[in-house]
């Protein structure tokens, strides 16, 4: 794919963003993996204001050009490049119910089966950190372990994927996810799934991907 149509394709996405159940405004951030860098929404820009010029590249150690600041958040994207080589693009949010439980400090645990979605048998919760640090950065990896999404505590949810398209929709179904879960807390106590009914999920949807289901 050409810059050009990266560029496009993450404006399109970050407008996505006000429309859909994912993050209101500015805040949040979307990045797309391009050569020996990616792409990423800048600083500050509300997302229906963003032209493709305003889309930054920032290589993978660290720099971009003077005039153009990256999302002040660019530094775990870059280190999700780094250490997931199966990362095409990342999607980064403050939804609204992701954001409820990270400030509760909350995993998303097997409540559902569609948790497998990301990977594990629970969504983690990354332990807070300043945003746009590499603590927290270090935090996050750490809780990407075998996974494709988290929590992030008193702060949001990250997730990648293949491409944006993906990376987009599997950050839509944590936020549902987190939906349900706070839903089912109102009522009581949810009875979890077990580590081996998990496994067997885990290894349908591995299965399913590879278009054997
Ligand atoms: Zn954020």
């Amino acid at each position: 794919m050409n810059s050009l149509k990266i560029k496009k394709d993450i404006i399109k996405y970050a407008k996505l963003f006000n429309t859909t159940n994912l993050s209101p405004l500015r805040s949040g951030n979307i990045s797309v993996r391009y050569k020996n860098g990616f792409f990423i929404t800048p600083t500050g820009k509300k997302y229906h204001q963003l032209k493709s010029g305003d889309i930054v590249f920032v290589t993978l150690k660290g720099s971009h050009k003077k005039e153009h600041l990256p999302s002040s958040e660019w530094r775990f994207h870059r280190d999700i490049y780094k250490e997931k080589k199966d990362s095409g693009s990342i999607v980064h949010c403050h939804s609204h119910n992701a954001l409820i439980l990270s400030c509760l400090r909350k995993k998303i645990p097997p409540f559902h089966y569609m948790v497998a979605v990301a990977g594990g048998e629970d969504i983690k919760c990354a332990k807070y950190q300043t945003f746009g640090t590499s603590k927290l950065s270090k935090n996050i990896i750490k809780s990407l372990k075998d996974r494709k999404a988290c929590l992030i505590e008193n702060h949001g949810q990250v997730a990648f994927d293949i491409n944006l398209s993906t990376a987009f929709e599997l950050a839509q179904e944590v936020e549902y996810l987190a939906r349900q879960y706070i839903d089912c807390l109102r009522v009581g106590k949810p009875k979890l799934l077990s580590y081996n009914f998990m496994k067997k999920v885990l290894k349908k949807v591995k299965n399913y991907k590879k278009g054997d289901a």
